[in-house]
């Protein structure tokens, strides 16, 4: 049980003797006998309208209501039964109508009022009672001192009981003294009691001196008088509150805008910094690698173009850009895989930015590029002496997963100078020193202005080299290759040059690399295969005896490492007829060494096809024996370089070329000697077996017509090999006179 409802258990058991007492006292001294029409309507007028009349004094929280006034008039009129009576029933009508306007008064709460007030009403009535006698008596009497005193007694007795019990009952809730409610609540109420008192005095005079009827109606009077009165003031009260409850709902209303707008506020406050932060994180990665975290290319180019800018016009600003680039990185990639190359990257940018003193910056431009802003190094020892470190640290050996990776740098260093508008010429200048570094295989260069006029023209090659593809500037000569007993011919090999509309005919070995580094040689490649078959294709149906002719054709090692490389060969054989018997591919022996398993996997699904292949330039390379003859080839072409030299000196290049021709024989490939130029050379691959040769003293490499003409003519390629036979002998054979020299 809570405590509020054990509180009021404990107040009602208290107040229940006496309030038994009082009732029952009331009961038995009802004044039945006086019962008729006046003391009903003063006894309902008390009960049910008198708690009605009711004015609050200003400034308090006091009501003075007229149902005590009646009581008291009650009492003096018909005594205190009558009073009690009307006490309980008026405090307990009131307590019912002040529930049912929503007052929470529980029941007990509204019995202990009751009890309350007729016990206050029998207590001054039994003080009256002893003090003046009958009150009754006093009020017939008419004595108005009496009256007086009388009314001054049972209003003081009245509010004593009255307040003494309240304050018990309050104190007792509210865990305060007695005193202090009492002092706090209860004597700002005898206000009410003065006034009921007064009240009843007054009434009970007017009673006395004029008749009922005139009472009746003057106090209808007043009491209409007052319903106007309260009617106005609740008027007044309904109009001030709507303007209370509408301002209130304004200032809710207001309020919630304002949380709503704080909420707005801080939801805007919220995605700003969102904003802000995703903000920060493009910019990051705008100028940040993501693999390795360093500053990308971006940053790099800023930074750089700022230094440039303070250059111009601080003198003392000085500094090395040095660009990085990787060798051999693509192998290892190939080789270990992209994730391993990955790695790698990353421990290379680690050991970089290692090095990265203060105020210095190293970036990564992505793929196997690095490069560096030296803002110490205006003298070119220190950015030398810095390269040099850079690349022994790079060369120091990497362990990923117990397995050793090594790798070397190459690096191009340019210096900032007021010569320079824009950051991307700096890096130019740096990444055009680096390529210089990494052709002449040394660990970095700086760059002077001649390696840029040479890599403009490079570039201007390049461009020139894309129209020469498109417009057919490009030529095939076809040099013989000679079956070296019979002198017979055996096949052509397809070089290609460059009708340039400017230089005239440029060799292949001023553009092929071009080519190579602009990935142009791989449409290049494609154009001429597709010439040659043709060509070879259209000589073959002239004539049954060409019909065994072939045609070789060199194919660079980009193109080789192209996956899509046996397609498209199959694709230029059976559009061109050509019996893949009759071509042969040639890829040099440093290709094809480079990567050999790759290569063996490539080869193998070129020979599937039934294309033939050959070694080119053998004996310039690393041939390791256990690849040798695991790769599917048919030929081994002797570089030219040991059969020009074959006939001098020691004899040591001869016995090199008979090394070749055994280890071709013992892995049953067929051998071609390049570059014979003389008779002697002539000779001496003869007497050492070497099948097939081709060279300038059998014929240079040729434009189509004159290969025709040899072709349509036999006697002349008779006479030629009869030269060549003779010339063996007597040592003054020119090809010239056959009009196919180049
Ligand atoms: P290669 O494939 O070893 O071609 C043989 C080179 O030796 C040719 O040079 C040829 O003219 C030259 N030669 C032949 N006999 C003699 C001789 O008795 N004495 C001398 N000094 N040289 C002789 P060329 O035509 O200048 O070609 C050079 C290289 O360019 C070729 O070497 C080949 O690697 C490359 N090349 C030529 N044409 C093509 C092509 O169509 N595609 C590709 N990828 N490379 C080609
Ligand atoms: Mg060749
Ligand atoms: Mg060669």
């Amino acid at each position: 049980m809570e405590k509020k409802e054990r509180l009021a258990n404990t107040h009602l058991l208290l107040l229940l003797p006496a309030g038994i007492l009082a009732a029952s006292w009331a009961i038995y001294g009802f004044p039945y006998s006086r019962f008729g029409v006046e003391l009903i309507a003063l006894a309902v007028i008390t009960v049910f309208f008198s708690s009605y009349f009711r004015i609050q004094l200003p400034r308090t929280k006091i009501h003075v209501t007229i149902s005590d006034a009646m009581i008291m008039l009650s009492l003096l009129i018909y005594g205190g039964e009558f009073a009690v009576i009307v006490s309980i029933l008026e405090t307990a009508y009131t307590s019912f109508s002040l529930r049912r306007k929503g007052l929470s008064i529980s029941f007990k709460t509204a019995l202990i009022n009751v009890f309350t007030g007729a016990i206050a009403v029998f207590a001054t009535t039994q003080i009256v009672l002893m003090t003046f006698g009958s009150p009754v008596a006093v009020f017939e009497n008419g004595d108005k001192a009496a009256l007086f005193w009388l009314l001054a007694v049972m209003c003081a007795a009245w509010f004593l009981v009255d307040s003494i019990i309240v304050s018990a009952v309050v104190a007792t809730r509210c865990g305060k003294s007695v005193m202090s409610v009492w002092n706090d609540n209860c004597v700002n109420a005898l206000v009410i009691y003065i006034s009921g008192a007064a009240l009843a005095g007054l009434a009970a005079m007017a009673l006395k001196q004029v008749n009922v009827i005139l009472f009746v109606t003057v106090a209808g009077f007043f009491a209409l008088i007052y319903m106007i009165y309260r009617r106005y003031v609740d008027d007044i009260k309904q109009t001030s509150e709507k303007a209370e409850n509408s301002e209130r709902q304004r200032a809710e209303q207001a309020e919630n805008y304002v949380m709503e707008l704080e909420h707005y506020v801080s939801q805007l406050e919220a995605t700003g910094r969102e904003l802000k932060q995703s903000r920060e994180k493009f910019r990051h990665a705008a100028y940040h690698d993501a693999l390795t975290g360093l500053p990308n290319r971006n940053y790099f180019i800023d930074t750089l173009q700022g230094l440039l800018d303070k250059a111009k016009t601080d003198s003392t600003c000085k500094f090395a850009v040095l660009f990085l680039d990787l060798n051999r990185f693509r192998t290892i990639n190939d080789s270990l895989g992209h994730s391993t190359g990955d790695r790698l990257i990353r421990h290379v940018a680690k050991r970089l930015s290692e090095m990265t003193g203060e105020g210095d910056l190293v970036g990564h431009f992505g793929g196997d590029e690095f490069a560096f802003i030296l803002t110490e190094a205006a003298e070119i020892e220190t950015a030398t002496h810095f390269a040099d470190r850079v690349a022994k640290r790079i060369a120091e050996s990497f362990r990923f997963n117990g397995r050793q990776v090594f790798t070397t740098v190459s690096v191009g260093i340019a210096f900032g100078s007021q010569d320079y508008q824009k950051s991307e010429d700096v890096l130019r200048d740096a990444d055009i020193a680096m390529y210089y570094a990494k052709d002449n295989e040394e660990n970095y260069v700086i760059f002077d202005k001649t390696m840029h006029t040479r890599a403009v023209s490079l570039q201007q090659l390049e461009t020139d080299l894309r129209y020469a593809i498109v417009s057919d500037e490009l030529e095939l000569f076809y040099q013989p290759i000679v079956e070296l007993n019979t002198v017979s011919l055996s096949g052509f090999e397809a070089l290609v040059r460059w009708n340039h509309p400017t230089r005239g005919l440029i060799a292949p070995n001023e553009f092929i690399s071009v080519s190579e580094d602009s990935g142009l040689v791989i449409p290049m490649t494609l154009q001429i295969l597709r010439t040659a078959c043709t060509q070879m294709v259209e000589w073959q149906n002239r004539s049954a005896d060409n019909r065994s002719l072939s045609i070789s054709v060199n194919l660079s090692g980009k193109h080789f490492s192209q996956p899509d490389l046996v397609g498209q060969v199959m694709t230029i054989v059976s559009e061109t007829k050509i019996n893949p018997n009759c071509l042969k591919l040639e890829i040099t022996e440093s290709v094809v060494m480079e990567n050999a398993e790759n290569a063996i996997f490539m080869l193998k699904q070129i020979r599937d096809i039934g294309v033939r292949l050959s070694v080119d330039d053998f004996g310039t390379g690393y041939s390791s024996l256990s690849y040798l003859h695991r790769f599917p080839i048919d030929t081994l072409k002797i570089d030219r370089s040991f059969v020009s030299s074959m006939t001098d000196g020691d004899g040591e290049n001869a016995e090199i070329v008979h090394t070749i021709i055994a280890l071709a024989r013992a892995l049953k490939l067929s051998v071609v000697a390049e570059g014979i130029e003389t008779v002697e050379q002539l000779d001496q691959l003869r007497t050492l077996g070497c099948e097939f040769g081709q060279g300038y003293l059998l014929s240079r490499p040729v434009p189509v017509a004159q290969i025709e003409k040899l072709l349509d003519d036999k006697s002349l390629w008779d006479n030629l090999t009869a030269s060549a036979a003779h010339a063996a002998a007597v040592h003054n054979y020119d090809p010239s006179q056959l009009g196919i020299s180049h």
